[in-house]
């Protein structure tokens, strides 16, 4: 994984992210993983971070489309945009992505 710029996702971000944060209670919304604990299925430290799941733009943060996910869920989500695109030169869904000047 690279490093992410986060000047990308807009002023608001961190703020967005604390709210994400604060209704996970700190762990995975989609399996449950608690953050900072090992994961019950790879046994790995769980880290979350904050994913979006329909609209993939880094500034589309509304926050039903955000999700505070393990590497495990984030990685799995990721892969099938990785596989659409690899097999249909295309996006899953939504506009392209949004460049910033
Ligand atoms: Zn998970």
């Amino acid at each position: 994984m690279t490093p992410t710029d986060m000047s990308e996702y807009g002023p608001n971000w961190p703020q967005i992210v604390a709210q994400i944060r604060a209704r996970s209670k700190n762990a995975c919304e989609w399996c449950g993983a608690r953050h900072g604990h090992p994961h019950p299925r790879t046994g790995s430290i769980v880290v979350l971070t904050t994913a979006h799941v329909y609209d993939r733009r880094k500034l589309a943060q509304d926050l039903d489309n955000l999700a505070h996910l393990c590497q495990r869920c984030h990685l799995g989500h990721d892969r099938g945009q990785h596989v659409q695109r690899w097999r249909y030169g295309v996006e899953p869904s939504g506009p392209p992505q949004q460049r910033l000047p």
